[in-house]
């Protein structure tokens, strides 16, 4: 079978997010099961690779869609004053490019397969430009859902530039309380709809998390499905993670307690093996519910719990987090994006704690789980998918409501587990040796485009 994955990011060649971790490992893993995978990027100017494609692995072509105006910009989607305003220019552009460069290199997809709202318009196109073409007569399409709240939305009058019908700019088509709405149109156009979770894939379903999307989700739901992300089990491997001074694995944890007092020293805490270490590692964006936790430090302090975050993103959160955390020794903020400090906490925090207020997916849980370090979250999204609170058989902690008490509760009682080795144990090592790769997910896809394909 042949996948086309069209794309606006892709490890490791251009990063702004989660959907770059996707693209980057689920080729890999269906190049494995035997996929002849193209990827299709645009050429921005941090891909330093040259040539229109190169092999990415067994099975995997990446090819790069070139513009120089478009695309040689100092970012991805937009700079700190904003979004770049050609915004649907450049992914319109990039989308038909896509489609073009497959027929152009004789790569007939069985299946096209795009990611969020800047790669929407490829299975347009391919369900109205392209119907007729006989070279895509067989291609079937998937559209993934990876954060419900990007949708590219732009003013109706660009809706022209799009090379669209008028007949597609209404409420079944791209229109969107009087916008043009690109996801949706991969919404409404592709062959089935996926999403990074389970629980997502229902909650966006309702009004709450359907960022008035919902309707048009309900109607597609037979053809709406959720596949639990994975994470790099290379890459996330406390047994050989080059960035821990310590490294162990779930036989022999000792070296976890070393990496602990080497982190609370790294972040200037007092180094003590009994003060419950709690670690974040997040944007700092209101969905990660940040707030929750700037109203629980004192009750977090109040427990002898310490806290290192570290996030960077939202300068308001970051303001109020600075601020409130001054007042207490055991907390400590730093503000950056450090991969290598993110491993470090990973493996030195005793608990790890995630209160979304929505979470398509989620890779930290997951990444913490791998480390021994069971995780405290809120049940939402695929937070709610991947970690269960049984004192026999669960993996970390939960808790339901947005709310900082609530929050605080559930880190009491995993405190409470904690303090008894035995239990903590064996909660510890069922979530290291939980199956979170990307194997799993790729069977995943796999199946569902063999059902497409047929
Ligand atoms: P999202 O994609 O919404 O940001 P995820 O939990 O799916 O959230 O993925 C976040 C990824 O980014 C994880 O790999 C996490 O370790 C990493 N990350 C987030 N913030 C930082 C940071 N400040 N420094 C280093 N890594 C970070």
């Amino acid at each position: 079978m042949k996948v086309a994955m069209i794309v606006s990011e892709m490890e490791p060649f251009a990063k702004t997010g989660g959907l770059a971790d996707v693209a980057g490992a689920l080729p890999r893993a269906l190049g494995k099961l035997g996929i002849e995978v193209h990827a299709l990027l645009p050429r921005y100017s941090c891909v330093k690779e040259k040539g229109a494609r190169i092999s990415a692995g067994p099975g995997v072509t990446v090819h790069f869609i070139e513009h120089e105006g478009y695309f040689n910009r100092r970012a991805l989607y937009g700079e700190s004053n904003g979004d770049y305003p050609d915004n649907l220019e450049r992914f319109s552009f990039f989308c038909r490019q896509a489609l073009e460069r497959l027929k152009s290199d004789g790569i007939r997809p069985d299946l096209v397969h795009a990611h969020d709202w800047q790669a929407a318009l490829s299975v347009v196109y391919l369900s109205t430009q392209l119907k007729a073409d006989p070279f895509f007569a067989k291609a079937r399409s998937v559209f993934t859902i990876h954060n419900l709240a990007y949708q590219g939305l732009f003013p109706k009058d660009q809706y022209p530039r799009l090379g669209l019908g008028q007949e597609l700019f209404n409420i079944n088509g791209l229109e969107f309380y009087d916008q043009v709405n690109l996801l949706k149109g991969g919404l409404v156009f592709a062959g089935a709809i996926t999403t990074v979770s389970p629980a997502y894939a229902q909650e966006i379903q309702t009004e709450e998390q359907g960022e008035r999307l919902e309707g048009v989700l309900r109607m597609r739901s037979k053809d709406l499905v959720g596949i639990l992300n994975g994470i790099d089990q290379e890459i996330w491997n406390p047994a050989g993670d080059s960035h821990l001074p310590h490294r162990y694995d779930h036989r022999d944890l000792r070296g976890k307690g070393k990496n602990k007092a080497a982190l609370q020293k790294e972040v200037g805490l007092p180094v003590d093996p009994k003060a419950f270490l709690i670690g974040m590692v997040s944007r700092l964006a209101a969905q990660k519910g940040l707030d929750l936790v700037v109203q629980a430090l004192p009750r977090l302090a109040k427990l002898g719990a310490q806290l290192v975050v570290l996030g960077s993103g939202d300068r308001a959160i970051e303001e109020s987090l600075t601020r409130a955390s001054s007042q207490f020794p055991t907390i400590r903020l730093r503000v950056a994006f450090d991969s290598a400090l993110a491993h470090r906490i990973y493996a030195g925090a005793d608990a790890f704690l995630m209160p979304s207020r929505y979470e398509p997916c989620g890779l930290g849980q997951m990444i913490a789980m791998r480390y021994g370090t069971p995780a405290i979250v809120r049940s939402t999204g695929g937070l709610a998918d991947t970690v269960a609170e049984d004192p026999s058989g669960g993996n970390g902690f939960c808790f339901q409501s947005i709310d900082a008490g609530a929050m605080v509760e559930a880190v009491e009682r995993a405190l409470r587990a904690w303090r008894r080795p035995a239990q903590w144990g064996k909660l510890r090592e069922r979530g290291m040796r939980s199956d979170f790769s990307w194997d799993r997910s790729a069977k995943e896809y796999l199946g569902l485009y063999e059902r497409l394909v047929g």
